[in-house]
């Protein structure tokens, strides 16, 4: 694949509407995982280029926020025909700078162009609110304004989804924004800009700035005074640092963090359909994934069977390079996510975890490649169902009851996904509501629908992002009194 053919590849700093070298001229390297090699370099910020883009995106806010909803929208829309002009060369710089296989890429750009699109519709859809007042002679209307110049942070699992579910709201809510992408992934960040330009988004709506050093450019970032909210996905110790970083000017702050998803299967389950779900709902995207199925309860009555086909259907999963169209799993984003993933499983099997399959990496040159990997423990909540796996590791542990399944499921700190496979649909909902998750599917995979909020609870983060709310977040609330 000719890389520098992608969309001409931009490499610059998107800032008030053209596409800069950075003060410093300084790049950075963006790796391909598949090959642990060299992809492209692009420019990286300093705090003057930060500094710069918050000003361009502050200097556009007001004719931004205050043009029509039907300018708005037709912006957006008009994003959309590109990026979908656009959409192989997007598939192809995903797989590229992820390794995440082509058909995972392709579905990726399926869905955020779906999403950009439901933004833009429904950005004409948001209407004030009229209210008769209690007392006589008066009215009330309660209008949402944009709340002002966002940054947006995105980490690089979705390079393209996540940035549409901050930027797509944002703008439609009548936001300006100053993005800044995950370090392994500024590529696809930056072709999102080139669409939105070549789309005829004015000057200074949207900036791209690019780091390998988020904390050079932090204090532009989230301390600039023209900054009004931060919307950020990625690790929790990263979220609470913002958190505290935005506290002393009281700005607002959207954090959509990890997850240690559990996944619940009854002794009525659909047995194929549990282990298919399950599959899916850990090994998707080579399980790096915040909403990914981490700990697998079981409960008596289909445990053997469930523990049976699901290793062997992990035993089938396909290991290898993202080009290849039959490859389920590609490689890890990088050499610490493989250490920390390898650390998670020695830790697990040192308290007593059994390896069914897997364990490591497979016996192959290049690449940071992991074994699918399944674990069995008895110890319902070992240390490595604590934390997020991201990788293709699952953990499944033996319950005495349905009572007991949801009591381990329930007994984390995160809250951002769960999962329940039942027959019983009556009962499965019922659970459904006892499960403490922004989410929960039963029966089936989490399926990325924009008009629906996403979210997490407890230290999965704060606020949600897609659907009315996901654009209400990017707003305030006006209560104007009409009296007389
Ligand atoms: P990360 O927190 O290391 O990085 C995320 C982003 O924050 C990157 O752009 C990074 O450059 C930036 N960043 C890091 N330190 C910063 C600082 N001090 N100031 C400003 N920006 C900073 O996370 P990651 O490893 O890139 O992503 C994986 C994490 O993202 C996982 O925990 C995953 O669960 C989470 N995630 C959550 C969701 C969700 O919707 N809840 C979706 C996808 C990923």
């Amino acid at each position: 694949v000719q890389y520098d053919s992608l969309i001409d590849a931009p490499r610059d700093l998107y800032v008030g509407g053209r596409w800069l070298p950075g003060s410093s001229g300084e790049r950075f390297d963006v790796n391909d995982p598949a090959t642990d090699s060299l992809l492209l370099q692009v420019a990286n910020a300093g705090p003057a280029d930060a500094d710069a883009a918050v000003e361009s995106a502050a200097s556009a806010l007001d004719a931004w926020a205050g043009s029509t909803a039907e300018q708005r929208a037709s912006i957006l829309a008009a994003s959309v025909s590109v990026l979908r002009e656009r959409a192989d060369a997007l598939t192809e710089l995903i797989t590229a700078e992820t390794g995440k296989p082509l058909r995972e890429a392709s579905g990726e750009v399926v869905i955020s162009i779906r999403l950009l699109e439901w933004f833009a519709e429904e950005s004409r859809r948001l209407t004030p609110e009229y209210w008769p007042s209690i007392s006589p002679g008066r009215d009330c209307v309660v209008v949402n304004e944009a709340i002002g110049v966002v940054t947006a942070i995105t980490p690089w699992n979705y390079p393209l989804y996540l940035v549409v579910c901050k930027v797509g709201a944002a703008l439609a809510a009548g936001c300006t924004v100053l993005l800044k992408p995950a370090e392994q992934t500024p590529l696809t960040a930056l072709a999102f800009a080139s669409a939105l330009d070549a789309a005829g988004i004015p000057a200074g709506v949207l900036n791209v700035v690019t780091t390998d050093d988020p904390r050079r450019i932090g204090d532009s970032l989230l301390h600039h005074p023209a900054v009004a909210c931060i919307s950020f996905t990625g690790s929790r110790v990263v979220g609470a640092e913002l958190l505290r970083a935005a506290a002393p000017a009281i700005k607002r702050v959207l954090l959509e963090l990890g997850g240690s998803a559990p996944l619940v299967v009854l002794d009525d389950a659909d047995l194929d359909n549990a282990v298919a779900g399950a599959v899916r709902a850990r090994f998707g995207n080579a399980g790096q994934a915040c909403v990914a199925a981490n700990r697998i309860y079981v409960t008596p009555g289909i445990a053997d069977a469930f523990v049976e086909r699901f290793v062997e259907a992990v035993r089938g999963l396909k290991v290898g390079s993202p080009q290849d169209p039959t490859t389920d799993i590609g490689p890890l984003i990088d050499a610490a996510a493989a250490e920390r993933l390898q650390a998670q499983v020695e830790a697990a099997v040192a308290e007593g975890a059994l390896v069914a399959v897997g364990g490591g990496p497979p016996e192959r040159d290049g690449g940071l490649y992991f074994t699918p990997t399944v674990l069995l423990s008895s110890d319902k909540v070992p240390s490595i169902c604590r934390d997020e796996v991201f990788g293709p590791v699952a953990i499944i542990t033996r319950c005495d009851s349905a009572d007991d399944a949801i009591t381990a499921a329930n007994d984390s700190e995160y809250g951002l996904a769960a999962y329940i496979f039942a027959g019983d649909s009556r009962r499965a909902y019922d659970i459904a509501r006892r499960l403490r998750a922004g989410a929960v599917a039963v029966n089936g995979p989490l399926t990325a629908e924009p008009q629906l909020p996403f979210g997490g609870v407890g230290a999965s983060g704060l606020g949600r992002e897609r659907g009315r709310r996901g654009i209400e977040e990017f707003q305030e609330t006006k209560t104007i009194h009409l009296v007389g």
